[in-house]
């Protein structure tokens, strides 16, 4: 492999500005270490290599030009296979769409294209970002870089394992429920959810709309930070986004925690954790003390009811967004359909999984006559409390932390067939989907077989600024994230 490959984007830029690569030779080493290490990864379900290949030689002759490039100009990337690209397959990792190829460029894919972000490929998922261990993609399961026998983590399980693995040097993902953050933890990297409303969501195949937020991979903290400035700001193009200026997210990184209160989230510390993961957990605690933060303990109170509100939620959600596909306009239809309600039911049972089926039958009871004030009316009103413990605790601490998920990657298959054990996974993360605020996960050490935990940190709703300050400062007193997966 390329020995560039293994730096961050700040200093892969800085390679480039120097001319000691050029952006199509970084492009190419890219692809070799795809062409090198993905058959055993499965990390992607297709790859981009003219429009990247053509993206980094604008990046060249703009050096050549001796002009100014954009931020994250040349490095490459990989975008999750939910998200659009003209000319691309944007399969969602289902059956149901697997010839179907973008007619039009999602908003994130737009603004990677401006700043001459090469897209290397698309990133395998869990299919339609439903799962935690990326095993419910229709085409191939991910591997662990870290140990290809265990999971990647999910839903965006691809985008993670790829710049785990340095195919790609950062990479796009979107969170739901936590499908950033965990697969992030798992194998070891920095993953980013914003504000929900800072980055757009046109051209990202919707799951659950309200919980839903693009963001981003990399393998150090500042890389994140950049690469959210990138894909961030106002779209008209969804009602959802925030009408509000892009900051330079970087900006506080250096600035002492000094005085500042970090709340460990009490309910998160409890029977469940992995040994490992709790000395890591109180790693932290210890670091962020010696930076001088007072570290007090915060509970949540409501935040045991965030799985059942949110298998409730998003899988209302789901079930709406999903009707679209039912073989009229796009995507797979059956080819012997005797009538109309033959080829919508057939190609329905045909073209989605197991999971996603058991999601749409789940949202579709919870949203029925009869059942929707027990169900979907509860969960709603159940997420406004957890909104207000974030609301009160936030009024009591600058951030909070906690495990990014209770214990590390697990092997392929241990709980593919229980789905039960599987939405566990994600009791850390998805309570910061239902308050729409920003959250991360960055590498906090090792268990005892080697395989990294996830340190996750919360900011209230807009401080993107404060969240990557208090994770820099704990990255930059470790050397946890240097650490790459042998592979
Ligand atoms: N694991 C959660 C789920 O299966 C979260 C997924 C996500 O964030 N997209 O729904």
């Amino acid at each position: 492999m390329n020995e560039l490959l293994k730096k961050s984007a700040a200093e892969q830029s800085k390679a480039l500005k120097n001319k000691e690569i050029s952006a199509v030779e970084l492009t190419t080493a890219a692809f070799d270490r795809i062409a090198e290490v993905d058959d055993k990864l499965g990390a992607f379900n297709s790859l981009t290599k003219e429009t990247a290949l053509e993206t980094a030689k604008k990046v060249d002759e703009k050096i050549a030009k001796g002009e100014e490039l954009p931020l994250l100009a040349g490095i490459p990337l990989a975008l999750k296979d939910n998200m659009n690209l003209v000319g691309s397959k944007t399969t969602a990792s289902s059956k149901i769409l697997e010839n179907f190829v973008s007619p039009f460029n999602a908003t994130v894919t737009e603004k990677l294209l401006n700043n001459l972000v090469p897209i290397v490929g698309k990133a395998n998922l869990d299919e339609f970002a439903m799962g935690s261990s990326n095993e419910n993609s229709a085409f191939k399961k991910v591997h662990n870089p870290w140990d290809l026998n265990k999971v990647p983590g999910g839903s965006s399980g691809g985008s993670a394992a790829s710049v785990s693995a340095c195919e790609a040097t950062l990479a796009l993902g979107s969170d739901t429920g936590g499908s950033i953050r965990l697969p992030a933890s798992f194998c070891g990297i920095v993953g980013m959810k914003p504000t929900y409303g800072r980055v757009s969501r046109y051209g990202l195949i919707a799951f659950a709309s309200s919980l839903d937020q693009i963001g981003p991979f990399a393998r150090t903290v500042e890389d994140a930070a950049n690469l959210l400035e990138v894909i961030s700001g106002h779209d008209p193009k969804d009602s959802t986004s925030l009408n509000l200026p892009v900051e330079h997210y970087a900006a506080d990184l250096n600035k002492s925690l000094k005085g500042r209160k970090i709340g460990i989230i009490k309910d998160l510390m409890t029977e469940g954790l992995e040994e490992d993961v709790e000395k890591a957990i109180q790693n932290a605690i210890d670091t962020y003390k010696s930076l001088g933060a007072e570290v007090v303990e915060i509970s949540l109170p409501h935040l045991k009811y965030s799985i059942g509100i949110y298998y409730i939620l998003a899988t209302a959600e789901c079930s709406s967004n999903l009707a679209r596909f039912d073989g009229v306009k796009y995507g797979y239809r059956t080819p012997d359909a005797k009538n109309l309600m033959e080829m919508y039911t057939k190609t329905r049972a045909e073209g989605f999984g197991p999971e996603v089926k058991r999601r749409i039958m789940l949202g579709t009871y919870a949203l029925s006559s009869g059942y929707y004030d027990a169900y979907y009316k509860k969960a709603q009103q159940m997420r406004a409390l957890v909104t207000k413990d974030f609301v009160e605790a936030f009024q009591k601490v600058d951030a909070l932390i906690s495990p990014t998920c209770p214990n590390t990657a697990f092997e392929l298959g241990a709980k593919a067939s229980d789905p039960l054990q599987m939405y566990l996974t994600d009791i850390a993360t998805i309570s910061a989907n239902l308050a729409g605020i920003p959250g991360m996960s960055i590498p906090a050490g090792f268990d005892k077989s080697g395989m990294p935990i996830g340190l996750q940190i919360l900011a209230p709703q807009l401080k993107e600024r404060d969240l990557f300050n208090v994770a820099y400062q704990f990255e930059q007193s470790h050397d946890y994230y240097k650490k790459l997966a042998n592979l």
